[in-house]
């Protein structure tokens, strides 16, 4: 689904624009419609899903429409500093063609902070991102206004239970008017975030995006590359590891033909199969395969989803798949059933970013395998949503309209 079928405000669209997203993830796709609509939701989905513009556009879109000079429209509590810090940074990212002004509020001994805070609270904001703990602080010295308020959303809000926030939470919700649209995500759902969600929400609209864990006998490995290296990689791979049947999956079928093309040129034995192909001629090229008449495949997404084949037993990826659930399908497509697999993914300069996001999502990193020398010099991995790597810039901002 595209962004522009939400009917956003001209002025988001640009930011999303901006902001590089095409296409909505699946949890964007469910979340954002009730939200539109003014309901209540509830969703379990987790970092890398793409939950945080799930809940920060539709919200943004109603204080475009709604906003209110010196009100605070919207509330988004959170467990950490730098999910707080790092929901600022999207929102700045998403409303640099808006109005729209924001404030991250989170603990610290920093006075200084404190004194700035406190200032830009006096001074209004659409939309605060806070922790808990700070929040009560300010709320407590009675300059905060929320008679406005719009909307609540409580973010990662079991990591909040499992950090004792519960009567901190209780305690901004008193301050809070009754009537409000509230927003609940969670990676998991335990039966106290059911409890909690009771409490707060009036007839959520329940959303399940959590995605499933790949097999844990499938072994993962990756290769941090420049883009020429992959070609040559491919090869040696092929060359060099056991295999019955290999899959390689490309995001683009341009991109399917043109490796497929240069890999028979280098004497493979492969077909490839993309959406440009009758439906007769992709059934008969999956025979071949499954027969082991051709033993490798190059692909896009179109087989990463329900075909089931024994004898895949090495996945490889020749570029980082667009989001964390096309990685778990692609590389599920090997160790079926009693069989065991590996799965390798090339990921070039642009595409560590993403491959980031995707870990995050896994919960785990990806052991980086060592690129052969002969290929010369690789890169580092250091993408930029690692731990670490994504400091604060500004802590307070409020942005007018600017151009590009
Ligand atoms: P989150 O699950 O909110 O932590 O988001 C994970 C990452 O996905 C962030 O780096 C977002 O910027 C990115 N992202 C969110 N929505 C989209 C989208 N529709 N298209 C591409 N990237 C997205």
């Amino acid at each position: 689904m595209r962004f522009t079928e939400f009917n956003f405000h001209p002025n988001l669209l640009e930011g999303i624009e901006a902001s590089n997203y095409e296409t909505a993830t699946p949890v964007q796709e469910q979340v954002i419609p009730p939200i539109m609509a003014g309901k209540d939701v509830i969703a379990s989905a987790q970092t890398g899903t793409g939950k945080t513009a799930a809940f920060l556009l539709p919200v943004m879109n109603r204080l475009l429409q709604n906003h209110v000079d010196g009100q605070v429209g919207a509330l988004i509590i959170v467990p950490t500093r730098e999910l707080a810090i790092q929901i600022s940074q999207h929102m700045e990212g998403l409303s640099y063609f808006t109005h729209l002004s924001s404030i991250a509020i989170y603990g610290g001994n920093d006075a200084q902070n404190f004194v700035a805070e406190k200032k830009a609270l006096q001074m209004g904001a659409d939309i605060i991102v806070c922790t808990p703990g700070r929040m009560i602080a300010h709320l407590n010295m009675g300059y905060v206004n929320m008679k406005g308020l719009q909307f609540l959303v409580l973010d990662e809000a079991d990591r909040m239970l499992d950090m004792g926030f519960q009567d901190d939470i209780n305690k901004i919700i008193k301050a809070l008017p009754m009537k409000r649209q509230n927003l609940l995500f969670s990676a998991t759902m335990p039966e106290k975030i059911r409890q909690l969600a009771k409490k707060i929400l009036h007839e959520p609209v329940e959303i399940n995006i959590a995605i499933s864990k790949p097999p844990e006998k499938i072994i993962q490995k990756a290769f941090v590359v420049y883009e020429p290296q992959k070609l040559p990689l491919i090869k040696k791979l092929l060359k060099e590891i056991p295999y019955k049947n290999a899959l390689i999956f490309c995001s683009r079928k341009q991109t399917v033909k043109q490796l497929t093309r240069e890999l028979k040129h280098g004497g493979f034995n492969i077909s490839e199969i993309h959406s440009d192909l009758e439906q007769s001629e992709r059934e008969s090229v999956l025979s071949a395969f499954t027969a082991g008449r051709i033993p490798v495949l190059v692909a896009t997404d179109i087989l990463s989803r329900g075909i089931d084949i024994d004898t895949i037993d090495v996945v490889i990826n020749y570029d980082v798949p667009g989001d964390g659930e096309d990685y778990v399908h692609r590389i599920g497509r090997t160790a079926r059933a009693e069989a065991d697999g590996a799965a390798f993914t090339l990921i070039g300069e642009k595409e560590q970013n993403k491959f980031a996001v995707i870990e995050q999502l896994l919960g785990k990193e990806v052991e980086k395998a060592v690129v052969p020398a002969e290929l010369g010099e690789a890169p580092s991995y250091h993408p930029r949503t690692r731990a670490g790597h994504s400091g604060p810039k500004r802590k307070f901002y409020k942005s007018g309209p600017k151009r590009r």
